[in-house]
């Protein structure tokens, strides 16, 4: 049974899967790892290949690595239509977010997806304009959701035999907690959900709505997280 057998079985992408560790060190909405990490697919033309990769920060941001390696690619041509979604574990900073607006504005034929586990300084007014930016130049940016977490494992993950349905559960109230300060970004909203560390140890995530985000966001969005009031704490 297909289930009982790893992805290296017959995958002819098994050596650019990432270890499950990896995955889920990276991509946990509780933790504030240090790295960013870059799983993408890219789809070239009309075909229905779909190439994919994974990378992380170095001296370099990876988005800029990501644009410096496809822009020297032999078959990248701007008279090429190219299909390109990237699953983030940090949303890009607003240097990366202007790179990657210079990079589409040089080949409009490009279209970018992009899904991220967390939100990078999330209350800096540059990163916030940052992504702003980005998503009116035409880019789509979405918080992961337990859909895409279970579409990495399958595809970007070295899980073990028989593992194949086992991608990490994380909570999706987080989900929806950077989903709603997402929408406050893209608002032009103050922050709404304050996050910090104490003694490296627990992260508390709070909400503090304004009068403004109630005014401005709409109430199934804000009634959807369930946690208007409520503090959180993870271990
Ligand atoms: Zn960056």
């Amino acid at each position: 049974m297909a289930s009982d057998r790893g992805p290296s079985a017959g995958d002819a992408t098994s050596r650019r899967r990432i270890e499950p560790w990896e995955f889920e060190v990276s991509f946990d909405p509780r933790e504030l790892c240090k790295e960013t990490r870059l799983l993408y697919e890219i789809k070239w033309g009309k075909s229905q290949h779909v190439w994919r990769h994974s990378d992380k920060n170095t001296t370099k941001h990876v988005e800029c690595k990501f644009i410096e390696k496809i822009t020297s690619e032999r078959r990248f041509h701007r008279s090429v239509n190219c299909c390109i979604i990237w699953f983030l574990s940090w949303s890009p900073c607003w240097e990366c977010s202007k790179a990657i607006r210079e990079f589409l504005n040089q080949h409009p034929r490009v279209t970018l997806f992009i899904y991220v586990a967390r939100l990078f300084q999330h209350m800096d007014p540059q990163n916030r304009q940052g992504l702003r930016d980005l998503i009116h130049s035409g880019v789509t940016i979405q918080i992961m959701r337990p859909t895409e977490y279970d579409y990495c494992w399958r595809n970007f993950v070295n899980y073990p035999p028989g593992k194949e349905a086992h991608w990490p559960r994380y909570p999706p109230m987080l989900m929806k907690l950077y989903a709603l300060e997402l929408h406050c970004i893209i608002l032009g909203l103050p922050p709404c959900l304050n996050i910090s560390r104490y003694q490296n140890q627990l992260t508390l995530f709070r909400l503090i709505p304004q009068n403004c985000h109630y005014r401005m966001i709409p109430p199934h969005i804000l009634l959807h997280t369930g946690l208007i009031q409520l503090p959180l704490t993870w271990r």
